[in-house]
């Protein structure tokens, strides 16, 4: 038995080894990324559910390392978030994003939305409404056509710096929205007080709405309520047509997910009118 509980513990620390090197790679090759163009942004459409037509589009990034090969997003923004690299990151989506719709706009295609996740990193810092304010500038884009998603777990931070961002956000004329709704802890109040145009239900409750689970309850629940406080309705992760049917019966205003579209690069070709009805 001593044998045994020695080599566990010596697993054990061998996988927490390994995890901590595996973070300390991350976090060193992503200091070349961004400088080695590694990084690229897939965008998947958002579609009004009344019209059937894309209203929006998300950007969402994308590292295709030379040895590792693609990297998810959620293996390295965290690891970014805590080195602080989310800065540096979090402007080149930003840049990159917004230059991407002007051009699209500039092609002829109908003006959509494009939906940029921001951490609450970025968004607590200093410079970010400078930021924002500039890129719009650089690239021509009207502030009208931004939107930015941060996730629930910014409404905890209720710091006055934050209030002070989010209000010169708005007053850019940018739109923002509250990513990944339901999974956090947001006290009802707090949604009324920032002002946010739109939620996004977060995808774990639309994929429940097929099964016995209460994913139905929640996502009727969620759309009345974001509804009553005068704000529209994104469903995430929608992948299948009765799924898509009850969030059309229950109003909600925008879906998005694999049975419309998958997340793509900017440059194929088929992306536009790939998009089903
Ligand atoms: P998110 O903001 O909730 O983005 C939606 C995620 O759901 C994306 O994963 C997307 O590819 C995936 N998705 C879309 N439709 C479906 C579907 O029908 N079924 C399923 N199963 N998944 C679907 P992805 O691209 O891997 O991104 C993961 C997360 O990484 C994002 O979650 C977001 O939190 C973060 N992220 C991505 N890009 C950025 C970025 O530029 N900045 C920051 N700060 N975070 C980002
Ligand atoms: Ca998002
Ligand atoms: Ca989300
Ligand atoms: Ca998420």
């Amino acid at each position: 038995t001593k044998k045994y509980s020695k080599n566990s513990c010596s697993l054990f620390s061998h996988e927490l080894n390994k995890e901590t090197a595996d973070r300390l790679t991350i976090e060193r090759e992503l200091k070349s990324a961004v400088r080695n163009d590694e990084f690229l942004i897939h965008y998947q459409p958002i579609i009004d559910l009344s019209s059937g037509k894309p209203s929006a589009m998300e950007a969402l990034i994308r590292w295709n390392h030379p040895e590792l090969g693609m990297v998810p997003p959620d293996r390295f923004i965290p690891v970014s978030e805590e080195s602080g690299q989310i800065i540096a990151i979090g402007k080149w989506v930003l840049f990159t994003a917004c230059s991407q719709t002007k051009k699209w706009q500039n092609q002829g295609y109908a003006p959509f939305r494009i939906c940029v996740n921001i951490s609450t990193i970025q968004l607590q810092h200093p410079n970010f409404v400078q930021l924002v304010k500039s890129v719009l500038e650089e690239t021509g884009l009207d502030a009208k056509w931004l939107e930015l998603e941060v996730t629930e777990s910014i409404l905890l931070e209720d710091t006055e710096i934050l209030k002070e961002s989010l209000r010169k956000l708005k007053a850019l004329g940018i739109s923002m929205s509250i990513d990944d709704f339901g999974t956090g802890f947001t006290s009802l109040n707090y949604l009324r007080q920032f002002s946010f145009d739109r939620v996004k239900i977060d995808r774990s409750f639309v994929q429940d709405i097929n099964s016995d689970l209460n994913g139905k309850a929640i996502t009727s629940t969620i759309i009345t309520l974001a509804h009553k406080l005068g704000m529209e309705v994104v469903a995430e992760g929608i992948e299948d047509s009765v799924q898509l049917s009850y969030l059309v019966k229950e109003l909600c205003n925008e879906g998005q997910g694999y049975y419309f579209c998958r997340p793509q690069a900017a440059d194929n070709h088929d992306f536009f009118v790939e998009i089903k009805k």
